[in-house]
């Protein structure tokens, strides 16, 4: 293992290998993986929502290629990779053990899904890089989400800085998905499950909630695209006054797409 940490700025190229340590099927959405990793890293403790790309084996030969960099320094990437990288949350990460947890929502079919339900321990996949495009401030953090956002959500509200106001909406597909997370006066969360008679309940529920009285906002949001895009221009709408930087709300899948297929912001 590399003795020296590496220090991670917004985004770090870590291309390490990450073991199965257990297999966990915590809900019934989620299946949680603990990763032991081959390099020492830090997590920024104000980073809002850290995600990273895994690489997973090349179905045919079973290798893990980790890609290389370019004379900018910046990934290579051509379309052989873009199919075996997938974006996942940091769910947890213990800087003791270097161990690292992530929640894989199951769905039928897709690189990811697939493998974390046959995952088992000793398997291997890669880690290609650690990023988050925000750290905490004192703005006031609207947070909202499908079932995909809920690991990094509940990350980021379990590492709130004290004092600092959160909302979180966010809406799961079963109701035993849906996690105890710690008291804290600052914060106000209401959960929703999927349900196809209220379609919009989770963009009514962000519309309906009175949060002009806050100088402050951002609005983080991570989803499926055309649930996205509904958010994205209803709260624009409505805080007209706000900078677009007050937006950052990811298309975090796409219905029919695999991931690299569409476009992750429009
Ligand atoms: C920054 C970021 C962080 C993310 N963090 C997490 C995380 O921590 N946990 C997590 O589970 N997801 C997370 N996601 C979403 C995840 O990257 C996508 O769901 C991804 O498409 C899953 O890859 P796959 O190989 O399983 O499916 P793909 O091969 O990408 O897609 C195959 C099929 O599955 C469908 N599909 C993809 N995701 C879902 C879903 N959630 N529910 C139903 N159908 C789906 C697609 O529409 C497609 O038809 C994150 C996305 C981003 C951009």
């Amino acid at each position: 293992m590399d003795k020296q940490k590496i220090k991670l700025n917004k985004k770090v190229i870590v291309n390490s290998l990450l073991t199965v340590l257990k297999v966990e099927k915590i809900s019934p959405s989620f299946i949680r993986v603990q990763f032991s990793c081959d390099k020492l890293f830090d997590i920024n403790p104000l980073w809002i929502c850290p995600h990273l790309k895994l690489l997973f084996p090349d179905p045919l030969t079973g290798k893990i290629a980790f890609p290389k960099l370019d004379d900018n320094n910046k990934i290579a990437i051509d379309d052989k990779l873009r199919q075996l990288v997938r974006s996942y949350s940091v769910r947890e990460f213990d800087s003791v053990t270097n161990q690292i947890f992530v929640d894989f929502a199951i769905h039928d079919t897709g690189l990811a899904s697939v493998w974390s339900q046959k995952a088992k321990v000793g398997d291997q996949i890669g880690l290609i890089s650690i990023a988050s495009k925000l750290q905490f401030t004192d703005d006031c953090l609207v947070l909202m989400g499908d079932i995909s956002a809920v690991p990094a959500i509940c990350y980021t509200l379990e590492h709130l800085p004290k004092k600092q106001k959160a909302f979180a909406f966010i809406e799961v597909n079963h109701s035993n998905d849906m996690v105890s997370l710690p008291d804290n006066k600052n914060v106000a969360v209401r959960w929703f499950v999927q349900n196809s008679n209220a379609p919009h309940q989770l963009v009514d529920a962000v519309m309906s909630t009175n949060l002009l009285e806050h100088d402050k906002l951002l609005f983080w949001g991570g989803m499926e695209r055309s649930l996205a895009q509904s958010i994205r221009q209803a709260v624009k709408n409505k805080y007209a006054n706000l900078s677009p930087d007050a937006f950052q709300i990811t298309n975090y899948w796409r219905e029919g797409l695999a991931e690299g297929e569409f476009k992750h912001r429009e």
